[in-house]
């Protein structure tokens, strides 16, 4: 069971609160997508659930265990960045292969893993090329299959599709979709985009300044905003 429950959970940098009481469940499996206006402490949140940013105070469980306390690399989540964050000097079957390299995992089962994600997201042909050599969708796709080879309990997107152009995001929006169809775990995403939110969550979590504004699913938030704000995110298409 890998659901995550954030209890209160609040975050300050310096003086300044940037989460503020986040209290949120989400069942296993889930695909819920945080929206928000830039600023309002979408990645934070996020990174605080991979690790990358520690809890100032709440509690974060992931599955049944809390995990406040316990490092990134130990929470069983993988998170996809904006930026894809590939390592420019290895080639796409290393970039895909490095975190189990690290993680002691033999080179057979490293191989074969990395082999299985290159064909669920049809990176077969590109595995010896470099990230210089890739469009922006199969930099994008790469670091997918990074996330993928890890085989993460929750999966994390941070804004992951924002660098592509219009076509190619519309393609790799429903390639998400089908992979989380295909491996059913639960996944957080974060977006700016309605579209994205309405077509992939099952459940839309909309945060202003650092509070959730409203929880639910792309149909009841769409018929029934809490207010004015909740419709201008979610609010009929212009
Ligand atoms: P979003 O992803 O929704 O655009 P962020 O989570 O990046 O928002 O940021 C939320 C707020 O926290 C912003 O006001 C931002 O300036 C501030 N913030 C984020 N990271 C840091 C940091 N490392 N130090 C200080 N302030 C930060
Ligand atoms: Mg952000």
């Amino acid at each position: 069971m890998t659901g995550l429950v954030l209890k209160d959970l609040k975050k300050r940098f310096g003086g300044t609160q940037v989460i503020r009481g986040v209290d949120l469940a989400i069942e296993d499996g889930e695909f819920v997508v945080f929206v928000g206006p830039s600023g309002c402490g979408k990645s934070t949140l996020l990174r605080m659930i991979s690790g990358l940013e520690d809890i100032t105070s709440g509690e974060l469980y992931i599955g049944d265990r809390l995990v406040n306390d316990v490092q990134a690399a130990k929470r069983g989540v993988a998170m996809v960045f904006q930026s894809y964050a590939l390592y420019p000097h290895l080639n796409v079957r290393d970039n895909m292969g490095f975190g189990l390299k690290v993680r002691k995992v033999p080179a057979a089962e490293r191989e074969r893993r990395v082999n299985e994600a290159a064909a669920t997201l049809k990176l077969d042909a590109l595995l010896h090329r470099y990230p210089r050599e890739l469009s922006g969708g199969q930099r994008q796709r790469v670091a997918i299959g990074r996330a993928i080879v890890g085989n993460p309990d929750v999966f994390l997107f941070d804004e992951p599709l924002s660098n592509l152009d219009a076509e190619l995001r519309v393609h790799m929006r429903s390639e998400i979709a089908s992979l989380h169809k295909r491996l059913s775990t639960t996944m957080v995403y974060v977006t700016h985009d309605q579209i994205e939110a309405m077509t992939l969550a099952d459940k839309i979590v909309v945060l202003r300044d650092g509070l959730i504004e409203q929880v639910g699913s792309p149909r009841e938030l769409y018929e029934r905003p809490g207010n004015l704000f909740v419709a201008q995110f979610i609010g009929s298409p212009k």
